[in-house]
């Protein structure tokens, strides 16, 4: 099996995060990209990175779900107060089926942006129906390194996130999701990451990072390219994009 990265999983919604992590290591998953949710989740998803270095790689952030008045105050200060600890900020970003209005919602993640820029990061994009206006607020904010995670936008934005040098990832969805698929054979290499968004269940698949393999069969499969080509150029974009140079 190729050695490749998963780029996004919430380690801290498994019951059991370290049979999953030891799992994954001798599935040659060479690092997790582990992202959090609210500060809760931040928490426990720096707590494991702490225990698996050089493994776990975390990133802190706020879901659009998780959006709640009474925390935003509190959940970007502690992203910005322990945001040096990560290797990104993430999962954040916009989502129009979410509870919060849409204005909120991009207020919140206007300021999130600020944060990723002042602290040079990149940023870990959850969007749902609204990918142009996700890309053109990345886009205004400055920010250089932004993963359009699970990409499932429109077709012809695709060459747009591409043109900007931002990444577009895979997940397991591509075992039954034709959407999916379209949009990831369209992904250029040079942008494309790997992920399993654990522990989402993926029809018969209940996600764990040891799956970013079934991604990138997936991936194959779907751009006829040979697993090994498609695993070296994601595993150095995903080195390039999070700084995992010394993996
Ligand atoms: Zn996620």
């Amino acid at each position: 099996m190729p050695s490749v990265i998963d780029t996004h999983a919430h380690l801290d919604e498994l019951p059991d995060p370290d049979t999953a992590i030891k799992e994954a290591q001798d599935g040659n998953v060479l690092a997790i990209v582990a992202v959090g949710q609210d500060i809760f989740s931040n928490q426990k998803t720096l707590e494991m990175a702490g225990r698996h270095p050089g493994f776990v790689f975390p990133a802190i952030g706020y879901h659009p779900w998780r959006l709640n008045p009474d925390h935003d105050d509190e959940t970007l200060a502690y992203i910005d107060e322990n945001l040096k600890h990560c290797v990104a900020l993430g999962e954040v970003g916009l989502d129009y089926k979410a509870k919060t209005k849409k204005k909120i919602q991009k207020a919140i993640f206007q300021e999130i942006l600020a944060i990723a820029k002042r602290h040079d990061k990149p940023v870990i994009v959850h969007c749902r129906y609204v990918h142009e206006t996700a890309h053109r607020m990345v886009k205004e904010a400055g920010l250089e390194k932004v993963i359009f995670h699970w990409y499932s936008g429109a077709l012809d934005l695709i060459p747009l996130i591409a043109a900007d040098g931002y990444y577009m990832s895979a997940t397991p969805a591509l075992l039954y999701n034709p959407y999916h698929a379209k949009a990831i054979a369209a992904v250029p290499l040079s942008n494309l990451l790997l992920e399993t968004d654990t522990p989402v269940q993926y029809q018969e698949l209940a996600a764990r990072p040891v799956h970013v393999q079934v991604t990138l069969q997936e991936t194959a499969r779907v751009k006829g390219i040979p697993a090994e080509e498609i695993a070296a150029h994601t595993t150095r974009n995903a080195r390039a994009c999070f700084g995992l140079e010394g993996l």
